[in-house]
């Protein structure tokens, strides 16, 4: 089956292709850098990586554009407290989200666009708004008028019609005439940093934002839109009443939400003390690699239960795959291909696939491999793996790895153990013993490559740390 993503909009499964076939042009939502990023961000965007490298194989080119929020309420109160310039306060926040999605290896969007850097453009969509009634003015402000766009409610799925003009619903935190309209621009207050704009001095909103952004480098309809399920309502549906206001056009073909992230099955909260960045976590000597696979073991759209004992469990699946692929590297296997053996590496490389062209079910991607593992292992163990299987294992586990992105170790505690050293010299030594002296070298190669120098002595192989 064809590849295929739950869509919001449809509520239903759909098969997926991009709207020209060649290239995916994607929004997704960043951060608001007025602080770290924490671990329930970052499953959102580890799910958007997974994405990304997932339609990458699928043979797309990506165009993928991510906001920075470097504006708003949290950021402005901050960088008074600090005493700093809005550039001064966030670039401090915008370096360590550049530094800690790279730490979990997410793929860096092919645009990072600020939003102080668009202001212009945005106070012009308003005034676009403007002139074709979906606005008016308060105090100096300008609110969007929902009760003028009908299709209002159909992404989050909300029944809006039995709601009076001016009844209250708690949909964002601005202020607002009629209780579902939404500020498009907000007027200039005493000491807050300001733009002068045709539509008098101020900033824009949250949600303006990224409608202008997306549509500005993406066009008027984009193939993907996604971001976590916190966002649908208000934040997304605001940005489709914007943007299909302005063009008559659909926002977005597909919109896809990561759900939320727990703590010990708790809601992440400082006051619950189960608040953690991804610095908070390095810090207690976890690595990258087995965050990374807890935040992607679980599907998108399933709750993901982070825990301590997970984290563990992440490092021990890492560790397996490791020593699989160090045996596949180091080990001698008789001569021959075992056809058994090739049709079950094939049928492992459809597995994973089928796995995540449905809906990106990275849970089964996983047990796909991890069955495979254990099956080669028996194999391997009982000689019916051969040295002409080599080949097609090591193929798939690289095509696993392009994807999950987990085996090559991000630092010293994830170096190779003792164990793993001893067993890469026995098989040097094995290989020297038959005249291998090919492949003696590559194990030497490979050793030197993951920082262990091997020394050939009258009393037999030492070895040390680079
Ligand atoms: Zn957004």
């Amino acid at each position: 089956m064809a590849l295929r993503f739950y869509n919001t909009l449809t509520q239903s499964v759909e098969p997926f292709s991009s709207s020209d076939g060649k290239t995916v042009r994607m929004y997704t939502c960043g951060p608001t850098v007025y602080n770290y990023v924490h671990i329930g961000n970052l499953r959102t965007f580890a799910f958007q990586d997974i994405l990304r490298r997932w339609l990458h194989r699928r043979g797309y080119q990506l165009n993928h554009v991510m906001n920075i929020t470097d504006v708003e309420d949290k950021i402005i109160r901050n960088a008074a407290v600090e005493n700093k310039s809005l550039d001064e306060y966030t670039a401090k926040y915008i370096d360590a989200f550049l530094e800690d999605t790279a730490t979990l290896r997410l793929q860096r969007p092919e645009r990072l666009v600020k939003a102080t850097e668009h202001i212009p453009e945005m106070a012009a969509a308003i005034e676009r708004l403007e002139s074709s009634g979906y606005t008016y003015p308060s105090e100096g402000s300008v609110y969007f008028r929902i009760a003028n766009f009908p299709g209002y409610g159909k992404l989050s799925h909300n029944d809006f019609s039995g709601i009076r003009a001016g009844a209250r619903v708690d949909v964002d935190e601005y202020d607002k005439a009629d209780a579902r309209d939404f500020v498009l621009w907000k007027a200039r207050k005493n000491g807050e940093p300001y733009w002068d704009t045709p539509l008098g001095p101020g900033r824009p909103g949250w949600h303006i934002e990224c409608s202008v952004m997306a549509m500005e480098y993406l066009g008027e309809t984009l193939d993907i839109h996604a971001g976590g399920v916190d966002l649908i309502f208000p934040h997304h549906e605001n940005e489709i009443a914007q943007s299909e206001a302005l063009t008559g056009k659909p926002f977005a073909r597909f919109w896809l939400h990561s759900e939320h992230l727990n703590v010990e099955a708790q809601k992440m909260s400082k006051s619950a003390g189960n608040f953690f960045t991804l610095r908070d976590l390095l810090a207690q000597g976890h690595t990258p690699e087995a965050i990374r696979y807890l935040l992607i073991s679980v599907p998108y759209r399933k709750k993901l239960n982070f825990t301590m004992d997970g984290l563990q469990a992440a490092g021990t699946s890492i560790e397996r795959l490791r020593n699989f692929q160090l045996r596949l590297n180091t080990a001698k296997f008789p001569e021959g291909l075992n056809e058994k053996v090739e049709d079950r590496t094939r049928q492992a490389v459809e597995r994973f696939e089928e796995s995540l062209d449905d809906d990106l079910n990275t849970a089964e991607a996983l047990a796909a491999m991890f069955e495979y593992l254990r099956d080669t292992n028996s194999a391997m163990d009982a000689d019916e793996f051969r040295a002409g299987n080599v080949s097609a294992a090591k193929g798939l586990l690289a095509q696993f790895d392009e994807i999950m992105d987990v085996l090559r170790p991000s630092d010293a505690q994830s170096q190779l153990s003792e164990a793993e050293i001893e067993t890469s010299i026995e098989a040097r030594s094995a290989a020297k013993k038959a005249r291998d002296f090919g492949r003696a070298d590559e194990i030497r190669d490979q050793l030197l490559q993951k920082g262990i120098i091997l020394e050939d002595t009258k009393d037999g192989v030492r070895w040390k740390r680079k």
